[in-house]
């Protein structure tokens, strides 16, 4: 009797416990995955990461190829895509990997106790974080708000978590796995199941996606062994210039399981033994592990507090007035990097056109947003929803509503990012800006953050004509941030 291995969101081979689980057990191993995207709630995946999961299906239905397995596609209800295998196949056990959003945690217990039930072996297992939501807590049982103490007792915890998994060696299919329906075979040309889920989008705007990212686990290797080479020794200080490749980009591979956490952490272990901790090299892994830290921290806090993608965790916040927007004008400005500000342009046009942010423009992107243009923190938690590569529930919330001021550990509300001073200091030469608008790199780097700034015959002479090459700004910076602070004083008073 062969073994479901239910895939979710955790497309990879190595690391894989659910997969090794169904090996050991020496049956035979079918990998299913069910495209169940109503399962997710109102937070089904977004086009950007539809886009990503088709190609990384592929990838993985071809490594799998390479190891004598036959992937099958399946498209509705969970469990009844399970259960109907289950019949089709004979099998007796199924072994897959948790997922810890709210609506997911759902679906978890309701297939584990409706298999169990129909005398099905069902095993979940833990293969996207260091540790589990309910593993980490304070000293009085409860969960952690802020991410220094969190962090903290992560690194505090014994044992700790286990070195990466290979690829289990023994893989085998059960006769005539290939035949079952929804079977996906890339490499003989067999991917109808795989285009039928509809997930490319129909206008292709996925042409800058292309260009930019390699989805599947080959692909997170690459990115991973690259970042190692080239990036992690200088990563405290170069993870805050837009304008380099100081960060791993490794979040779209991480958020779909094409590497995880263990294998990142133990291939910065390896790296720090082989070349030492001098050389700042030490408080650079520190401070990338602590970012794997934040990705953690997020998962936690969604887990504890299943409203947090849409209500303000303080909820004070909830009062927030904010702007009237007819016609969504404002809105579709700063989606369109049409703001007249350089550094909140490009980072908007970064995301529209690679699927990806930088961080600290995202930070930007999101106080302009939030602070000067007043517009609710859950519009741009939607946008990014759709168009980053990387859209995560847990950490997507936790960053807007960081921004917001309203979340767990959030920036607090009065500190509002200048997007000019932001520009100045990490994008000094303006590199960042003349690469995703163009129109403006004709000007000398001091004035590519505030073109409206600048002399009339600096304009002339780089062929800037505000207003029909490059917008005026949406609004004043000082105004706004002045009625932002205004708003949120209106919000504590009410409290
Ligand atoms: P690196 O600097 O190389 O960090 C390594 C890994 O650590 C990342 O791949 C990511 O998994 C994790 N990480 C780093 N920073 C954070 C963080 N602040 N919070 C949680 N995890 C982090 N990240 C997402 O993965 N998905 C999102 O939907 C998302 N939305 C965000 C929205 C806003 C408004 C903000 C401010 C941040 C958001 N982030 C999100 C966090 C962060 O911007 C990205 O994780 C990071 O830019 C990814 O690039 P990287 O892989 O090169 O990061």
């Amino acid at each position: 009797h062969p073994a479901l291995y239910w895939i979710r969101r955790d497309l990879r081979l190595a690391d894989n416990p659910a997969l090794h689980a169904a090996a050991r057990s020496g049956r035979p191993v079918v990998p299913v995955y069910v495209h169940a995207p109503d399962e997710a709630g109102a937070w089904a995946p977004g086009g950007a990461s539809q886009w990503w999961l088709h190609h990384s299906l592929q990838a993985l239905a071809e490594a799998l190829a390479g190891h004598g397995l036959t992937l099958i596609i399946r498209h509705g209800d969970s469990l009844a895509a399970l259960t109907e295998l289950i019949a089709e196949t004979g099998a007796t056990a199924v072994h897959w990997n948790r997922l810890y959003e709210p609506a997911q945690v759902q679906s978890d217990i309701r297939v584990k106790q409706a298999l169990k039930a129909n005398g099905i072996e069902a095993h979940s297992h833990n293969a996207a974080l260091l540790h589990e939501p309910w593993t980490i807590q304070t000293g009085s049982g409860g969960d952690y708000k802020a991410f220094t103490p969190f962090w903290r007792a992560c690194r505090r915890q014994q044992p700790e978590p286990p070195a990466p998994l290979p690829i289990p060696a023994a893989l085998t299919a059960p006769a005539g796995a290939d035949a079952l329906p929804g079977a996906v075979d890339p490499g003989r040309g067999r991917t109808a199941a795989l285009d039928a889920l509809g997930l490319l989008p129909r206008v292709d705007w996925a042409e800058g996606l292309r260009a930019t990212w390699q989805p599947g686990e080959a692909g997170a290797g690459q990115r991973l062994s690259a970042f190692l080479d080239q990036a992690l020794a200088g990563y405290h200080d170069g993870r805050e210039q837009p304008a380099v490749a100081g960060t791993s980009r490794l979040s779209p591979h991480l958020h779909h399981g094409e590497i995880g956490p263990r294998q990142v952490w133990q291939a910065v272990q390896i790296r720090l033994a082989e070349h030492g901790s001098a050389d700042g090299r030490g408080e650079s892994a520190e401070t990338f592990l602590s970012e794997i830290g934040w990705r953690e921290f997020a998962q936690h806090v969604l887990y504890h507090h299943p409203a947090f993608p849409d209500e303000p965790l303080n909820p004070q916040f909830a009062a927030f007035p904010w702007q009237d927007d007819p016609g969504d004008q404002l809105l579709g400005a700063w989606q369109r990097g049409e703001t007249g500000i350089p550094l909140v342009d490009a980072g908007m046009r970064e995301l529209y056109a690679t699927g990806w942010m930088h961080n600290r423009v995202r930070m930007v992107v999101g106080s302009f947003l939030v602070k000067n243009l007043r517009l609710p923190w859950q519009a741009g938690e939607a946008w990014f929803w759709d168009t980053l590569v990387d859209a995560d529930l847990a950490s997507n919330s936790l960053g807007w509503q960081w921004v917001a001021g309203s979340g767990a550990d959030a920036a607090p509300f009065f500190r509002v990012f200048n997007p000019i001073r932001q520009g100045e200091r990490f994008d000094a030469e303006g590199a960042y800006v003349a690469r995703w608008l163009p129109a403006l790199a004709g000007l000398p780097a001091k004035h590519r953050h505030a073109p409206w700034q600048a002399p009339a015959a600096t304009l002339a002479a780089a062929g800037v004509t505000l207003g029909i090459d490059y917008p005026h700004p949406l609004v004043d910076l000082k105004e706004s941030r002045q009625a932002a602070l205004a708003a949120f004083e209106q919000i504590k008073k009410g409290a």
